[in-house]
């Protein structure tokens, strides 16, 4: 298996509510290399030490949509190389250019969405590069085959009629509540925006909602995802919104399992 990367985007100038999620990444590489813990994932399969996971530092990205194209070569140059990846960000906007970047290496792609929202907007406050639209953009281009959201709980009307013209799959939080759980196969992406757990797990996020997955259902639903994961993104860590550092560590556990998740698949 090629060396997975880990990357981070620091890109927040789409966020609609708060900034902050810009300046995620190295604080998640903080958590990650904190010798509070060890680098290993919980199947002992790999760890996060650099020989494992190339740490290729953060994207330099300028507040504009210029970030957009940047973001979409960097991820271009990773697929042509068959690289898998874990991309650090950022705000939800960054999932969009990723994904065009992945596309020409990926005729048959799945979309794994753990959220809160949607983000499903055909436009937000008039911006249709808001971190509340990536997902319309993304079905739009035509960029995923299967797009399945889970721990959906802020929906709109306008969300719901979006997520029936885009043909995607929704596991909300009262579906999941009964039991309901995401089947996924082929090549699959998948993306965490952190406010998918639920707030008492990861609070440092710009848009809280209550009601969401635990860290261990999130850890589970990774391990048991059916299909061979290619890449990953981590978003929406607002760091000025954390609780003593609780959802940095959130996410660099995410991480440490996700790039296991990429060793699993290759034996
Ligand atoms: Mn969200
Ligand atoms: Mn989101």
């Amino acid at each position: 298996m090629p060396l997975p990367v880990l990357f981070g985007i620091p890109y927040d100038a789409s966020s609609s509510f708060l900034r902050g999620a810009a300046e995620a990444p190295p604080a998640i590489r903080q958590a990650l290399r904190s010798t509070a813990g060890n680098p290993w994932a919980e199947r002992l399969v790999t760890s996060t030490t650099t020989e494992r996971l190339e740490d290729r530092g953060d994207l330099a990205l300028p507040p504009t949509p210029e970030a957009r194209g940047l973001i979409e070569s960097a991820v271009a140059e990773l697929s042509r190389s068959s690289r898998p990846f874990i991309a650090l960000g950022g705000d939800h906007s960054i999932t969009y250019p990723i994904l065009r970047g992945l596309r020409a290496q990926e005729p048959a792609l799945t979309v794994l969405q753990i959220d809160a929202h949607p983000d499903l907007y055909d436009q937000f406050e008039g911006d249709r590069f808001s971190h509340a639209c990536p997902f319309a953009r993304i079905m739009e281009e035509g960029l995923a085959d299967r797009l399945v959201q889970v721990g959906i709980r802020a929906m709109t009307g306008h969300g719901r009629d979006q997520a029936r013209r885009f043909g995607v799959e929704q596991i909300d939080m009262r579906a999941w509540a009964d039991g309901a759980r995401p089947s996924t196969s082929g090549r699959v992406y998948v993306s965490i925006d952190l406010d998918g757990l639920d707030p008492a797990f990861a609070p440092g996020v710009s848009h809280r909602e209550p009601g969401g997955l635990s860290v261990r259902e999130v850890l589970t639903l990774l391990d048991t995802l059916g299909g061979e994961l290619i890449a990953a993104d981590i978003v929406e860590f607002n760091p000025h919104r954390d609780v003593g550092g609780l959802t940095a560590e959130v996410a660099a556990k995410l991480a440490k399992e996700l790039a296991a998740q990429f060793v699993l698949e290759s034996d």
